[in-house]
This record gives C-alpha cells, structure tokens and sequence, in this order.
C-alpha cells in the first residue's frame, strides 16, 4: 500500500489527504492530520473524492459529432478537427467570435494556458471562468479597495479570531470542514454572527443570528457602521494612517437610519446595535462571505469591506476578510488571468504596461480591451460568438445560467474537455477526454492563496493526457511554438507574469502543505497575514511586505486601502400584487448535480438524497408563508412574476426567511417560465405565490 499526499479538489478550503494505492487503483483516502487548513479532518466529499476517477463511465478516447451521431477519433483527428474549426472561424469573423470558458475546478498550469492561448494564440479578449456567472462583483471592489483580491489571512488563523462574522454561506454544506473550525472557536469562546436570509447549520450557533431580507445585507452593514461611528467605536489610528476616503465614507454613514434601516432589513434594531459592537471591540474580527451567494452585489460586498477598514481588522493573525470560493481553485484561476478584464496578476487588460509585461514574455500581443463575461456569453448576449472552447465545464448541467442550453445550440462550434459525457457534450461538436484527480501533478490555490500541488498517485488512463498537454497541442496546431516539456516549465513561467508566485518554487511547495500567496525569496513559506502591522506594511517596500503586483491601482503604499461612500439606497416602495422575494439560483442545491459528484456512488447517494421526497425538484418558502396560502410540504405552488407563472412544487422548511422563496439554479422551467428573455441574469424577483389549483 502507498500513499501520496495531496489536495482535496472539491472546495475552496482545499484539505489535506494521502491518496491509499494498490498498484495501479486508489483504494482509498487517510486525512492528513497535519495539514493547516483541514487539521486531519475531511468531509464526506473528501473521503469520497477517489470514487471519480475509478467511474466505469470515464470517457477514454475523443468523440466528433456526425450530424446527429457521435463516433470516437484519434487525438490528432479531434484536435486537428478544433484547430481546423477554430481558424475557420476567426478567418470569417474575427478572433473575437471565440470564446474561452473553463471550470473553476482546472488546475493553475490549465486555466493559465487556456488563456494565454485565447489571448495570444487566437486574439480573443473572451475569457472566463464558470463561476463568473456569480463572482466577478467580489474581485472588482476588493482590487479597488483592498488592493488584493483574496482572503488577508490564513484559514489556520481563525482559532485566533475572537470575533467571526459569517455572511450568506451556508458553511456546514458547502465548505464543511471550515464549518466545523468556526464551530469550534465558538466553543473556544469567540463570538459568532451569522448574516443570511436562511437559519442553516452555522446560523442555529450564532450568538447574534441577522437573519436579514435577501438582499438588503449591504443597508445592515451601512447601520451597524453607523452604530460603531455614532459611538465612537472605529479605529481611529487605522483609518487615519492606512485608509483613503475616509470623510467621504463618513459623510455618507450618515445617511443610514438604524431604525429605518432595521425596518428593511427586516431585523430588530437592538440586533443590529449587538452585532456592530460586537465588532467594533473584536480583538481580531475576521468576516467570511461567499462569492457565490445568488443574492450578492457588488454593494454588499463593498460595504462589508467598509466594515472591516472602519475597525481595523486587516494585518492581525485571526482579523481579516474571508471571501469564499466554493470551488476548488477559483482562487487559482483568477490568480493567473481566467478573467475577461485582468491579464495574470489581476493586472488591468487596458494598462498599457502591464499588457507590454506580458507580452514580452509570450512573445504576442495581448487583446487591449475586456472580453466578455460567462454570465452574459451564456445568457446569449453576445450573438456575434460563434464558437466556445469549455474547459472542464458544463454550463448546461452544472451553473446558474439560465439560457445556457440554448446559447450552445445556437454556436457554430463547440469543443468540451471534461471526464464524463454530460448535458454540455450533447450540444458540443468535439469532446476531448482528459486525467482525472490523482492522475496527474498540477497545483490548485485554496480561498486562503494557499498554492497546493495536487500530486499523481496512479497513471493515467490509456491515451489520456492532461488537460493543459492538450491545451499546449492545440496552440501548435494554431501556429504557436510553445515548448513546455513538463509542468514545472509551464509552473516557471507563470511566476514571471504573477507577481505574487514569483518565489513558489516546487522546492517550496513541497516543503510543507504549500504556500499562501505572495510567495518571495524573502517569504519562502508564503505569507499568512496579508498587510502585517509587524512588516511595516504601512510604509514598507514591496521586498518587505511581499505585497509586489497587490496594488489596486492606487499606488499609495502609504494607504493601501480605500472606504467606498455609499449613501443608503432609497427605499423602493414594495409592489403590493408581488409580496415575495424569490431568489435563483441557491447554490446549497448545487452539489448533486455536479458532474464528478454524479460519478461517485457514495456521493450520489448522499447528495440525491433530499431529491427521493421532491422528485421532480422543489422551491422552499416558510411554514407560515405556505400555511397562509393553504400549502402543505410537498404541495403544488404557482409563483408568478409580472413576466409568467410556473408550476412547482413546495419544500416547506424554517430555514428560509418568511416572505422569500428560494428557487435552486437546477429548476430551469421555473426560471424561464417566469423570467423568459431575463432568465439566467436576474438574480431577485417580486413574485405572488398561490396554492395551485385553488
Ligand atoms: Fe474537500 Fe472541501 Fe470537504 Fe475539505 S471541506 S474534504 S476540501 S470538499
């Protein structure tokens, strides 16, 4: 028996775990009991994660669609067949009518290549990743404010947080074992607040539980600023010498009413007042929130930003701001470029000297405008792409796009990497079969930067390569020269255009459980605490602080951060023929319908579960809101919205908020029944409910 020491690539907490080999097969997983993020400790997910690779129904060779029949190929065949397809495309219609799309679970050395090939190879600037459909809000406002556009801590340091704020994740199911280190510095006497619309596993531990209106979570954190300026509570040294706009920011505080604001949020004002002292005194405050929150805006997560600076909580062990991937390396893939509007590095598209960096070292040109984003290219709004590269990822079967079917159905041509045969692949015109988890050797980055290699245990399946080897293929059908003979070459040039990988060398990845981001010669072992008070972040150079390529734009080393003014919003009279809220796209039901976990018999069983009592799927409202419309659990609904209804079914629970309706992303009839031509962009929706029939 061997074992190989590698990285969960289910979600962003990234455990650590040995894989168990008997010659050729996995047969089985061991936590590692010393790995910072996980401490020993997986959840079901994890120690099922080698079920996937040994699926029987594992594609093993090419497959070209004929008309409507598909018949295995030779790999030179399908990827001449791509390249042919692709350079035909951009002689009749130009480079942009390409489009690069890949799952936030590629690997680094995948998603870095799948861009570099769009922008440099075909001249395309549509690039992006899947769960772009969610979280591009998150990476605009803390490049703008932070300067960084990832967690300021390690996720090892929240036993030292004696405040944590947990906001619009659902922990328990979606990051599990991070879940359970909250749960236990509670125990261990920190102080825990849950902002969200549904009462969840964490929630029901909250010392103060703000249940809030979906939607109005930034109008709480504009109060509860307002309760910790009104006392006098922020931290006036902080502000003063590392924030910019601060009397803008103050000027606009004032403009929230805690009582007005209690009343659309839908909370008691004393909550509120709790909750924002509670923080305001934290000793190390750390505010976790989730990129993929269906209900997220850019506004909210700016002003939980503002929150975080009016206290200081930035550059302590255990203080700072957390936000969350859900997806395994969606850090990783933002990180080296997998974005329509940031080259590698998060550096600007239209910033002249940052293209010309890049373009030195592929030795092309880079497009000079931002590309397209997934939500839009899949929600249709961009007619003139008629061809899609999906990396890994099946926007049909998997994300909140609504539309997404139709828009494939519409391309002149499609190719699809991935393990399995899915909804995507059946619209696609070629599909390329590629290595599995513990098939091959890349690196992932968790949500807390930490760089991890995800190591091979067993060989590939005959003929398989891994996906960044096909990727490299097709750039020398396409006329590129590029010469990576392994990994590591590709791993090399990736620390020359992302400033903060420059010094995570292999050596040093394998010397511990990775490297937290920025990695230098002066910081081998990475950097937990991202704006240190002990570095002199407040003045130190670049060398000191590792912080070289973090800067958002504002160059002012001095006051690297920026307060957002943010005046509260005017209320929007509520329309009395539409009560509820109805949310899409609530990413907790997003696990069953993931093609790797559809592949796992365990996992399966475990996530199909709740589907055995709501066969043909469920929207969840509160017991008193189904009672007053004489709707049992399991009952027939319509919901209707001022542009349709549809027919669905009840799940009654007191999870959720009374007067909102939660709508999982799969229920596609609901949401173009009642969205139509907006499906897969609204994100919030008055709606009326009715017991059907009645
Ligand atoms: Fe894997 Fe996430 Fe579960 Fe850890 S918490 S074992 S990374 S799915």
């Amino acid at each position: 028996m061997c074992h190989t020491l590698t990285t969960c690539t289910f979600c962003g907490v990234g455990c650590g775990l040995y894989l168990e080999t008997e010659g050729d097969r996995v047969v089985g997983v061991v936590p590692c009991r010393e790995h910072p993020s996980s401490a020993g400790r997986l959840c079901v997910r994890g120690w099922h994660v080698h079920e996937v690779a040994g699926s029987p129904e594992r594609l093993r060779a090419p497959r070209i669609r004929e008309g409507t029949t598909w018949r295995e190929a030779g790999w030179d065949e399908a990827l001449d067949c791509v390249a042919g397809r692709f350079r035909s495309i951009r002689d009749r219609y130009g480079p942009e009518a390409i489009a690069f799309l890949n799952s936030p679970r590629s690997s680094n050395e995948e998603a870095y290549l799948l861009q570099k090939l769009a922008r440099a190879v075909i001249g395309t600037p549509h690039v992006d990743h899947g769960a772009g459909v969610y979280g591009h809000h998150s990476v605009e406002v803390l490049l703008d404010q932070l300067g960084v556009a990832a967690a300021t801590g390690v996720l090892a340091d929240l036993n030292r947080s004696d405040v944590l704020l947990v906001d619009g994740v659902d922990l328990a199911r979606q990051l599990p074992t991070l879940a359970g280190t909250v749960l236990r510095a509670r125990l261990a006497g920190a102080t825990l607040l849950v902002v969200d619309a549904r009462r969840h596993r964490v929630a029901e531990s909250a010392d103060v539980f703000l249940q809030v209106r979906p939607g109005t979570s930034a109008i709480l954190y504009g109060a509860m600023a307002r309760v910790i300026v009104d006392r006098g509570l922020q931290n006036r040294d902080f502000l003063a010498g590392r924030v910019r706009d601060v009397p803008s920011f103050l000027d606009a505080v004032r403009t929230y009413d805690l009582l007005e604001a209690a009343e659309r949020c839908g909370l008691p004002a004393r909550t509120i007042e709790a909750a924002a002292i509670a923080w305001a005194r934290a000793r190390a405050g750390a505010a976790m929130y989730s990129t993929a929150d269906a209900a997220r805006t850019g506004e909210s997560v700016a002003a939980l930003v503002n929150l975080v600076l009016l206290c200081g909580q930035v550059g302590r062990p255990g203080a700072g701001l957390y936000p969350l991937a859900e997806h395994n390396n969606l850090q990783g893939v933002c990180d080296v470029g997998m974005l329509p509007d940031r080259l590698p590095g998060y550096r600007a598209v239209a910033d002249a000297g940052a293209r010309a960096e890049v373009e030195a070292v592929w030795g092309a040109p880079v497009p000079d405008r931002a590309g397209a984003s997934a939500r839009d290219i899949l929600a249709g709004g961009h007619p003139e792409i008629r061809a899609l590269w999906l990396g890994r990822y099946d926007p049909v079967s998997t994300a909140f796009a609504g539309g997404a079917e139709r828009t494939l159905k519409g391309m002149e041509f499609v190719a699809m990497q991935h393990l399995f045969w899915s909804g995507a692949a059946e619209l696609a015109h070629v599909v390329l079969p590629t290595t599995a988890f513990g098939e091959e050797t890349v690196t992932f980055t968790s949500t807390d930067r930490r760089i991890q290699r995800v190591r091979q245990a067993v060989p590939a399946l005959p003929g398989l390569e891994p996906a960044w080897r096909q990727i490299v293929s097709l750039a020398g059908r396409l006329g590129a020269s590029w010469a990576y003979g392994d990994e590591e070459e590709v791993w090399r040039e990736i620390g020359r255009v992302v400033p903060a990988y420059r010094g995570a060398c292999q050596e040093r990845l394998d010397a511990g459980y990775g490297c937290p981001w920025p990695c230098t010669d002066e910081h081998p072992r990475g950097t937990d605490v991202l704006y240190e008070e002990a570095r002199g972040c407040g003045g130190g150079s670049d060398g000191e602080t590792g912080r070289e390529g973090l800067e958002g734009g504002g160059g002012d080393h001095g006051r690297p951060f920026r307060m957002r003014a943010m005046a509260c919003p005017e209320d929007e009279p509520a329309d009395g023929a539409y009560p509820f809220t109805l949310i899409f796209g609530d990413s907790l039901y997003y696990w069953h319908r993931n093609v790797l976990v559809r592949h796992s018999e365990t996992l399966q069983r475990e996530y199909r579960m709740l589907l055995l009592d709501y066969p043909d799927g469920f929207v969840e409202m509160h017991g008193d809101d189904a009672a007053s419309i004489g709707v049992r659990d399991g009952g027939r609904i319509r919901l209707c919205s001022e542009h349709g209804c549809a027919v669905t079914t009840a799940r009654v629970t007191e999870e959720v908020r009374r007067g909102s309706v939660h709508v999982p992303y799969f229920l596609r009839e609901v949401e173009e029944a009642i969205l139509g031509p907006r499906a897969g962009t609204a994100r919030l929706l008055p709606v009326r409910i009715s017991k059907e029939g009645a």
